[in-house]
């Protein structure tokens, strides 16, 4: 494990630690030189509230107990990390920027009130937020925009994703980042152009639409294909995860990325420079 008591580096506080994705955060920065781990936020009334997160989590203990009073948290903060869920990550929003505190949000299954309701925060503090915090993904994202603003309405975009049992929003998060990148390049408008499930009689595919399917099953931290169709050729665009630890890293990489950045919402590509 990495000092994590030099208080130049930037202290991070996790919030939803017991989750997948929290714990993979706290070993992350657990096991960073260039963050320290300050504090794990959890719900009131959750059973490793008081605990020593390390312990908590089936390992050795790293001097940090679990909290479920995130503005007390967030204040000795120069960034929180949340993978949670939308309500939640509305509410850590205001404590961060409150904290001035740089708040990455990687929580998906944003609805446009949620994302609408992180504009005050954004006008004090940092946010970055992004469906995928992965470099490969981002960089699938531009070339999914690229090839569709090369290719004509012949052509059909389809966004397949596959994702462990446990996962409950569809489509994923980057499956929308995939579709708004399609259709970006296309010059339409997703919301207008997407297909989002298909079953019965549907007629025939309407023509331009950017169709989605979701499969769920066992343990898949993610898989994303985008289909470009025509007739008698097909491209197929193709992102497998096989652990979770790339999308901590990336989250890590934003955290000390919107150290001194001026206040407002970011995402992935400025983080990366795509
Ligand atoms: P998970 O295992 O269910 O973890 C979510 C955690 O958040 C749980 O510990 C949950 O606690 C906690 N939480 C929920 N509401 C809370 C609140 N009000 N206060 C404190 N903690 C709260 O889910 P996951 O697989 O880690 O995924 C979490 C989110 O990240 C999802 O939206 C997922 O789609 C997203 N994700 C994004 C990326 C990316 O790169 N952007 C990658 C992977 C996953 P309880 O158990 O008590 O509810």
């Amino acid at each position: 494990m990495a000092e994590q008591t030099d208080r130049a580096l930037p202290g991070i506080v996790v919030t939803g630690a017991s989750g997948r994705m929290g714990q993979m955060l706290v070993r992350t920065i657990a096991a960073s030189d260039r963050a320290r781990l300050v504090d794990c936020v959890e719900r009131a009334g959750h059973p490793w509230i008081g605990r020593d997160i390390g312990e908590a989590m089936g390992g050795a203990a790293l001097g940090v107990a679990v909290t479920d009073d995130p503005l007390e948290a967030f204040a000795q903060a120069q960034a929180v990390i949340d993978f949670t869920a939308p309500d939640a990550t509305v509410e850590f929003a205001a404590l961060a920027a409150q904290a001035r505190a740089v708040h990455v949000i990687g929580t998906t299954g944003m609805e446009p009130h949620h994302i609408a309701a992180l504009e005050p925060a954004a006008r004090h503090a940092v946010i970055v937020r992004a469906g995928n915090m992965s470099l490969g993904v981002n960089l699938l994202v531009r070339l999914t925009q690229k090839v569709a603003a090369a290719l004509d309405a012949d052509w059909d975009i389809e966004v397949v994703e596959a994702h462990h049992r446990m996962k409950v929003d569809a489509p994923s998060g980057t499956a929308l980042m995939l579709g708004e990148a399609a259709a970006a390049g296309r010059g339409v408008d997703l919301t207008e152009m997407a297909d989002r499930g298909r079953d019965g009689i549907t007629g025939a595919r309407r023509t331009g639409s950017i169709g989605f399917a979701a499969i769920r099953g066992g343990d898949v931290v993610g898989e994303h294909d985008v289909i470009f169709a025509a007739e008698g050729e097909r491209i197929v665009l193709r992102h497998l995860a096989t652990d979770r630890a790339i999308f901590a890293r990336g989250a890590l990489k934003a955290a000390i990325w919107g150290q001194g950045q001026k206040p407002g919402e970011y995402d992935m590509m400025d983080v990366l420079g795509l």
